[in-house]
């Protein structure tokens, strides 16, 4: 218990929601699942300001090397020699996330409070200024969240070797969408349900857009009854129905694992399901303000370095 209200401190201190507290930190110290997942820097408070800063900071270094304007940046300069104006781009990008970062004190403080629950982490890089980090146990979870980033690796490297002009940019942006066993091996460690994972697996390889498929089926099931928001059990997940008894289950045994070790962090997590059933319900639009941000955000390339 000290464990944790030293985390939840170092997480409130930031500003980090008590929500993504739950569902990443708490959720996997109790074992209701092996794994979360946050997206940086969308998932820190005021992600979007700092998504623009990387933007400007980016933009200026960029700036400065090809105007060779800057005594300063004569190091970037040197380091970036030799590289193609693409390779160049995504260094730089790439350069201005972690140094954006690194003085965020909400990004500081999930590391500390991850570590104060002696949680292991792995950050994975999506795009140069897109990271998702995984969290899991030290103990148990860490081999299999190694072998699973390895074949995302892969499915990436191969997407990206296969790519034409035409390949449209959401295909590379997310490949390992399109990867049913990666995608099963990676919904097991989150905790969601297998009949959820299959329906949202068939759906992307068949082009269907999940989040207006859930967001239909909750406008509809609010309307005539046939949800739980248990079910909606923590964020990015779309269970194959507003009702799906597997996705409930798992939102119960959250409720009462959280309840055992302390009844505020219960009734907050019973809260939230509500927020997120708002969150699914306007989520198609969000999805697609995302893309069009990062199509803007980040250089055109022809590979991933
Ligand atoms: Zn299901």
């Amino acid at each position: 218990m000290e464990r944790l209200k030293r985390a939840q401190e170092l997480c409130r201190g930031a500003g980090l929601t008590d929500e993504m507290f739950i569902e990443n930190m708490v959720m996997v110290y109790l074992g209701v699942r092996s794994l979360s997942l946050v997206s940086l820097p969308a998932e820190l408070p005021g992600g979007d300001i700092i998504g623009r800063k990387i933007d400007i900071m980016y933009r200026e270094s960029l700036r400065k090397i090809e105007e060779r304007t800057s005594l300063s940046k004569v190091g970037l300069a040197i380091r970036t020699m030799g590289m193609s104006s693409i390779q160049r781009k995504r260094f730089l990008l790439r350069q201005a996330y972690h140094e954006t970062l690194r003085e965020t004190h909400a990004y500081r403080s999930l590391f500390e409070a991850a570590a104060a629950l002696d949680m292991s982490y792995l950050p994975f890089e999506v795009r140069p200024s897109i990271q998702e980090v995984y969290f899991c146990r030290a103990q148990d979870s860490r081999e299999q969240l190694l072998r699973l980033v390895q074949s995302r690796v892969m499915i990436r490297q191969e997407a990206w070797a296969r790519a034409t002009a035409d390949t449209p940019y959401w295909l590379l942006a997310y490949p390992e969408e399109h990867e049913p066993d990666f995608m099963r091996r990676l919904g097991k460690l989150l905790g969601y349900p297998d009949c959820c994972v299959s329906s949202y697996v068939k759906e992307r390889l068949s082009g269907k857009n999940v989040e207006r498929r859930a967001a239909r089926q909750l406008t509809l099931a609010t309307k005539e009854g046939g949800f739980s928001p248990w079910a909606f059990f923590v964020k990015h997940f779309f269970p194959c129905r507003p009702d799906c008894a597997a996705a409930v289950r798992q939102g119960e045994t959250a409720r009462v694992a959280l309840g055992m070790v302390c009844s505020g962090l219960a009734e907050e997590y019973a809260r939230t399901r509500y927020a997120r059933i708002g969150q699914v319900l306007v989520g198609p639009d969000e999805v697609a303000d995302h893309l069009r941000n990062l199509q803007q955000l980040e250089p055109p390339a022809a590979s991933p370095e």
